[in-house]
C-alpha cells in the first residue's frame, strides 16, 4: 500500500530467456478456454503450469488480495470494493488507508480498517495450501505477499515476505509497546468517545497496526529479500494481484528465470509479459495444478 520504493540490491534486471527446446512449450498463451477444455478438466494453461512446476528447482510466488478472496476476504480494487468504500465511508480505500488520513481522522481509519481488513474467521484456501505444500515437498522457495491477513503462515508456509505488514502485529506509536490484534479489537482498550481507536495504557498514545499505509515506506529489508528470491528463481507465479500498487508490482522486473505464470480472474498490465496466463479463480487453478503434480 506504500508509494516509496526502498533501494533494492540488484542492478537492472537481466532479460528473461525464452524457454529452450527441452523445456515444455508454454505457447500459445491464450486465456480463452480451448475446445478440449471443460469445466471439470484442467485447462491447457493449467496443464502447462503443472509441467513447468514439475521441472522447476526454484519457484517463487508473488500474490495480492485476490489470493484471499476465496477465503472470504474481499479485495478492494475490484469495482465492488471501491463502491463499498465510497458508499459506506465516503472515501476511496487509498484515502482511508493513507498515513495522512489515519493521522487526521483515526476514528474513521480504524472503523474502516477493523470492518474491512480484519477477518478473524478467515481460513486458508486451496491456493494457500498448495503453496505451503510446494515449499515442503516441491520447488517453492518463497511466498511474497501484499496481503496482511497471515493466511500463508496459517496454511504452513514458512518463508513469507510480507510487503505490507500484518494485521496480527500492532505497536504503540510513541513507546513502541507491542499489542495483540485481539487486544486492539476490545472496545475497552480503545479511547473515548467511539471506543474504536486503541490507546496504549503505558503512555496514552495511539496503538496502530503494523501494516504499510499508502504514503509510507515498505518495511525495511522486505523488498530486498523479495527481489533476491525472485532474481534466483527459475519460475515465478504471480497470482491474485492487479499489479497496480507500486513499488510491489515492480518486483516482477527482477525475475530472470524462464517461465512467468500469471493467475488472475481479470486482465493485468503484465499479461503480455507472461508465458502462461490462467484466467481462473486462483484457488481452483492451484488445486488443479497440485492434483496434476501429485499424479
Ligand atoms: P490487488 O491490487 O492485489 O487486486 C486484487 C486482484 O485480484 C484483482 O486484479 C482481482 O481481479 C484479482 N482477484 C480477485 N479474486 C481473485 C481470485 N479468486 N483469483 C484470482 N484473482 C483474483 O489488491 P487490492 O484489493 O487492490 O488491495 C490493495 C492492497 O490492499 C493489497 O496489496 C493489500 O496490501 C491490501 N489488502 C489486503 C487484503 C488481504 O490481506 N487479504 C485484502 C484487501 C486489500
Ligand atoms: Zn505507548
Amino acid at each position: 500500500m506504500a508509494t516509496h520504493a526502498p533501494e533494492v540490491p540488484t542492478t537492472a534486471p537481466a532479460p528473461r530467456h525464452a524457454p529452450g527446446p527441452s523445456e515444455p512449450s508454454t505457447q500459445p498463451t491464450t486465456t480463452e478456454p480451448s475446445l478440449q477444455d471443460s469445466p471439470t478438466k484442467p485447462s491447457l494453461q493449467v496443464r502447462n503450469a503443472a509441467q513447468v512446476l514439475s521441472q522447476s528447482s526454484n519457484a517463487v510466488f508473488f500474490g495480492g488480495a485476490g489470493v484471499s478472496t476465496e477465503s472470504g476476504i474481499p479485495d478492494f480494487r475490484s469495482e465492488a470494493g471501491l463502491y463499498h468504500a465510497e458508499h459506506t465511508y465516503g472515501h476511496s480505500p487509498e484515502d482511508l488507508l493513507s498515513v495522512t488520513f489515519a493521522g487526521e481522522n483515526p476514528e474513521l481509519f480504524f472503523t474502516y480498517y477493523k470492518e474491512n481488513l480484519v477477518h478473524l474467521s478467515a481460513r486458508p484456501n486451496p491456493a494457500h495450501q498448495a503453496l505451503a505444500n510446494w515449499e515442503s515437498n516441491g520447488p517453492l522457495s518463497a511466498v511474497i505477499t501484499q496481503n496482511i491477513d497471515g493466511l500463508h503462515q496459517a496454511a504452513g508456509s514458512r518463508t513469507v515476505h510480507e510487503l505490507h505488514g500484518s494485521i496480527w502485529r500492532q505497536y504503540c506509536t510513541r513507546c513502541h509497546e507491542r499489542y495483540t490484534l485481539e487486544w486492539t479489537l476490545n472496545p475497552t482498550n480503545c479511547r473515548e468517545p467511539n471506543h474504536v481507536v486503541p490507546q496504549c495504557p503505558a503512555c496514552g498514545s495511539m496503538v496502530r497496526p503494523d501494516v504499510t499505509l499508502y504514503g509510507e515506506a515498505l518495511p525495511e529489508g522486505v523488498m530486498e529479500a523479495s527481489a533476491q528470491a525472485i532474481a534466483a528463481a527459475d519460475t515465478m507465479i504471480v497470482g491474485g494481484t492487479s499489479l497496480a500498487v507500486y513499488p510491489a508490482a515492480g518486483l516482477v522486473d527482477f525475475f530472470r528465470g524462464s517461465t512467468l505464470i500469471l493467475i488472475n480472474t481479470s486482465p493485468t498490465p503484465l499479461d503480455h509479459r507472461a508465458d502462461i496466463v490462467i484466467t481462473q479463480p486462483i484457488g481452483r487453478a492451484m488445486e488443479d495444478i497440485r492434483s496434476l503434480l501429485d499424479e
